[in-house]
């Protein structure tokens, strides 16, 4: 008979990997990451991959060498997971079904690119995904150069749209015009019209964080003459143009969306509780209501404490994973579960070349200092997965 309590985790995002972490510590504990990617991908270090401050590879983790680290209790699978059988246990892909006793869902969210804006899904571009973010990157680039080109003859502006005013929104307006600024200032380059408009459909930008931290990114983007239009929406795009809510038709490069997310394709099709935007209804044990061996995290789920709803970040996600597998083992070990008291530790918002303002722990900070605490945690997080990684390439290739 086989005694080990089977654990499958859907999704290699920072709540799946947190999750791998603590439950691999039991020897019991037969774990199998399910990912329709190779790789772990660091969203909130995207902005440095724009920058050209790292490449893909400093922004992702190969999750077969990741798990590989680990004492052969936990296996990857690079495989699209289709649907769960909840009444069967067990989770359906294009090949294959896999028997669980628990199961962690947390596949996060994607773009969505809003189906009433005409244009927008052919013309648009994410960064939620690493292909996407290395195409826009590339286009960036691609953009800057044909300026540098356009030396010496008519010099026509670069005009990119961010539409978004949260924080990937207010992150990316910033970082490419710092970058872009730089990247003149250093080159000497003659023809330097690069315009960077957010368009941002609420009356301030970052709706719903703290007042301190959206005023003071407003005043940095507008340092970095970043172009902000609070109160419209984009209505339509074509490839040369984006219109927006007040009629203003606004001529264009090209545009990244940051303007709505929603949760990845599977949570559609999984019979489960979940609220009007579509993201997974859980409760004060991370569980779904319905099936107490399945628990759903991070992004992908909505998160309220004493009523309260909690934003979902990575460290929100991590949090959720931290609790989770405690509660996993609790049911394994016929415990009393315990309930989450999740709260955000924190946020730092990077704003451009050596620059961020934050919230941590109730102390706000800003410029350099908040710029290298941003860099650490960001720096300490690759390298604990770094490490792991290493561990599986050397057993591997051993
Ligand atoms: C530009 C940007 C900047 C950000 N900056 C910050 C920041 O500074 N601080 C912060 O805390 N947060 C930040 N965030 C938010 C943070 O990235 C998310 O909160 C975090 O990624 C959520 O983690 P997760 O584990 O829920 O999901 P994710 O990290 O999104 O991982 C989900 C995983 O599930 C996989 N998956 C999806 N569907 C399937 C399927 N059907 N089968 C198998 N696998 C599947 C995906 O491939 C992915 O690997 C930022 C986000 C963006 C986009």
């Amino acid at each position: 008979m086989n005694d080990k309590n089977k654990i499958i985790i859907i999704g290699g995002g920072y709540g799946g990997l947190k999750a791998i972490e603590k439950l691999s510590k039991y020897k019991k504990n037969e774990i199998l990451l399910f990912d329709k990617n190779a790789y772990h991908f660091m969203q909130t270090d995207v902005y440095e991959l724009i920058a050209n401050e790292k490449d893909f590879a400093k922004v992702s983790v190969d999750l077969f060498t990741y798990c590989k680290g680990f004492d052969d209790n936990v296996t990857f699978y690079k495989q699209e997971v289709d649907n769960i059988d909840f009444m069967n246990k067990k989770v359906i892909t294009s090949t294959q079904r896999y028997s669980y006793d628990y199961v962690i869902i947390a596949v996060g969210t994607r773009t969505k690119f809003l189906p009433s804006i005409d244009g927008l899904k052919e013309y648009a571009h994410g960064v939620k995904a690493l292909h996407r973010a290395m195409y826009f990157k590339q286009k960036f680039e691609m953009s800057l150069f044909k300026k540098v080109e356009e030396s010496g003859s008519k010099c026509t502006p670069l005009n990119i749209v961010v539409a978004g005013g949260g924080l990937s929104g207010v992150e990316i307006s910033a970082q490419m015009a710092s970058f872009a600024k730089e990247f003149y200032y250093n080159n000497n380059f003659l023809c330097r019209k690069l315009n960077i408009i957010l368009v941002n459909s609420s009356k301030k930008i970052l709706k719903g964080m703290d007042e301190y931290l959206a005023t003071e990114s407003e005043k940095r983007l507008l340092d970095l003459e970043v172009n902000i239009k609070n109160n419209v929406k984009v209505t339509s795009m074509t490839a040369h143009d984006v219109t927006v809510s007040n009629g203003e038709n606004i001529p264009m490069d090209f545009m990244i969306f940051a303007g709505g997310i929603e949760p990845n394709g599977l949570i559609y099709k999984l019979a489960l509780e979940k609220n009007e935007r579509g993201f997974v209804n859980i409760n004060e044990y991370l569980q779904v209501d319905t099936y107490k061996e399945v628990f759903a995290i991070g992004d992908c789920a909505t998160l309220y404490n004493k009523g309260q709803f909690v934003a979902p970040t990575a460290d929100v996600a991590e949090q959720m994973a931290d609790v989770c597998s405690e509660n996993i083992m609790n049911l394994v070990n016929k415990k009393e579960l315990k309930k989450h008291n999740i709260k955000s530790r924190g946020i730092l918002i990077a704003l451009g070349r050596r620059y961020a303002v934050g919230k941590v722990f109730n102390f706000y900070i800003k410029g350099y200092i908040a710029f290298i605490i941003k860099k650490l945690i960001e720096k300490n997080y690759f390298k604990k997965l770094d490490r792991q990684s290493k561990k599986g390439c050397d057993k591997i290739f051993e």
